[in-house]
């Protein structure tokens, strides 16, 4: 393939970034840059009602968050701008200019009501309930002197007579063809001057010289009315790929239903965007058949359409949860500290301060918590009690744990054998406790379970001993004492 490869992600702002969204533009931009191509972003804001700058800024964010970097679009520019569409509308006048000097459109003057009672009549014979291309046939020159007298018209596309049904190669999909009946002579300027969403977003591709149009298959059945204008404006017609559908876990197309559906609800669940963009990457895309962490830069290598699967595919919060867990395992430590820092932070844990000041001891941190948790936002809780001076301890703690017979005993012989190391670090604190059981004759599981309850306060922790090291001896020393009077013993 050539190097002019030309895509675009083209957004709607009515709503945040989706997940269906983020994977059309995760594919087109993963396909401009395996072609060394231009990925473009275009935000088409053409629906006054719902498109809003909030949803823009939250599309741009998710985008930002997920590493999809542009060439093309706003904030950054680009010769084919600018790249919203309600700062398109001289090229839409241009266009139907063009079309009216090629005899591609003509002006319709039938009022709604009338419209309506066509479609009725149509759907009554069982026959195409589209536009009956009455003024069509109207006297070019009356129909000039009407439009100039200011009569309320649209400009409707004039489908040429004889033309056969519409075919076309979907580069995901393969041939797929439209009966043209089935293509009414669509309208492409409305009677306030707007243009119609499939003359917007054609003339859009066209002059933005884009080669291949990747996006969702609800736009399918708009394909066979873009390719009929493109061939009006006697402009080449971009390759297509249309992508199936995501569904939930119940087959059901996902939506709200299903739970987290924008990609930054995704991100304050705490997954992670490498996490995010491998998953939806492999939704409808493999790249063998089996391998299933793939960087993004194997993913820029590597990716293309024609492994892009026709069939549905099934979003699955497990897999997705097994892969952001497999992320952060395999991160430095250094990595993780920073991507944890902000979780700690916002959990009122760390200050920006403390966040450096302690970097030495976060570091340490990450080897306790990296293989046990699978998103970020389980951080929290599970190390809270490193940050906090006291421990409240968890009732059914207390009462399986603490008041079992022999750990008031063991809590007393712990403290005493962590008083006076010399050194407090893991393996000290490991070699000290490990005495302890046979020293005061009670079992293992009593003891650490004991020294477990009243350090964490709950019975499920990190490893223990690193834990110690990291609370520090003076207040693992106080959090014994003040469990002792807990137990019965
Ligand atoms: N703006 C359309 C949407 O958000 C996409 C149009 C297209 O990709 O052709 O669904």
């Amino acid at each position: 393939m050539s190097e002019n490869v030309r895509v675009r992600f083209a957004p709607s702002p009515t709503g945040n970034l989706h997940i269906g969204g983020a994977r059309t533009a995760i594919y087109n931009w993963a396909f401009a840059r395996r072609h060394g191509g231009t990925f473009v972003l275009r935000i088409e804001d053409t629906d006054p009602e719902r498109s809003t700058e909030e949803n823009t800024q939250a599309i741009l964010r998710a985008m930002e968050w997920l590493g999809l970097d542009f060439d093309e679009g706003p904030g950054v520019g680009g010769k084919y701008g600018p790249y919203f569409q309600t700062e398109r509308a001289e090229s839409y006048a241009e266009a139907l200019e063009g079309l009216k000097a090629a005899g591609g459109t003509y002006p319709c003057f039938c009022t709604p009501a009338e419209l309506d009672a066509k479609r009725e009549a149509g759907r009554a014979k069982g026959g195409f309930a589209g536009y009956d291309r009455t003024c069509r046939s109207l006297d070019a020159d009356a129909a000039a002197a009407r439009v100039a007298a200011g009569e309320p018209h649209v400009w409707r596309l004039k489908v040429p007579d004889g033309r056969g049904d519409i075919a076309f190669s979907d580069a995901v999909r393969g041939e797929v063809t439209f009966p043209v009946d089935a293509v009414d002579d669509l309208v492409l300027v409305r009677t306030d001057g707007t243009a119609t969403y499939n003359f917007a977003v054609t003339i859009d591709d066209a002059t933005m010289a884009i080669t291949h149009v990747v996006r969702g298959d609800d736009h399918l059945s708009n394909t066979p009315k873009q390719i009929l204008i493109y061939e009006a404006l006697g402009v080449p017609v971009p390759t297509f790929a249309h992508l199936s559908m995501i569904l939930g876990a119940d087959g059901k197309r996902l939506s709200k239903r299903h739970g987290a559906t924008s990609v930054e609800a995704y991100r304050d669940l705490g997954y992670l965007p490498e996490a995010v963009m491998n998953y939806l990457a492999l939704l409808g895309w493999s790249l063998d058949g089996e391998t299933t962490v793939i960087s993004r830069e194997t993913l820029a290598e590597n990716f293309s359409l024609d492994r892009v699967s026709k069939n549905p595919a099934i979003f699955d919060d497990e897999k997705l949860d097994w892969m952001n867990g497999a992320y952060i395992r395999e991160m430095s430590a250094d990595e993780l500290v920073d991507r944890m820092n902000p979780w700690l932070a916002s959990a009122g844990l760390l200050t920006a301060d403390e966040a450096i000041a302690r970097r030495e001891w976060l570091l340490k941190l990450v080897p306790l918590v990296s293989e046990r948790i699978k998103r970020l936002d389980e951080l929290a809780p599970m190390v809270a009690f490193l940050f906090s001076e006291t421990v409240e301890i968890d009732d059914s703690a207390r009462a399986k744990v603490l008041q079992k017979e022999g750990a008031g005993v063991a809590l007393d012989a712990c403290r005493d054998a962590l008083a006076g190391l010399a050194s407090f670090d893991t393996e000290t604190i490991e070699a000290a406790l490990r005495e302890v059981p046979e020293r005061v004759g009670i079992k293992p599981k009593v003891v650490f379970q004991a020294i477990r309850v009243a350090v964490t306060g709950t019975t499920v922790s990190p490893p223990l001993f690193e834990s110690l090291e990291l609370l520090g001896r003076e207040r693992t020393l106080l959090r014994i004492a003040a469990a002792r009077p807990l137990s019965t013993d």
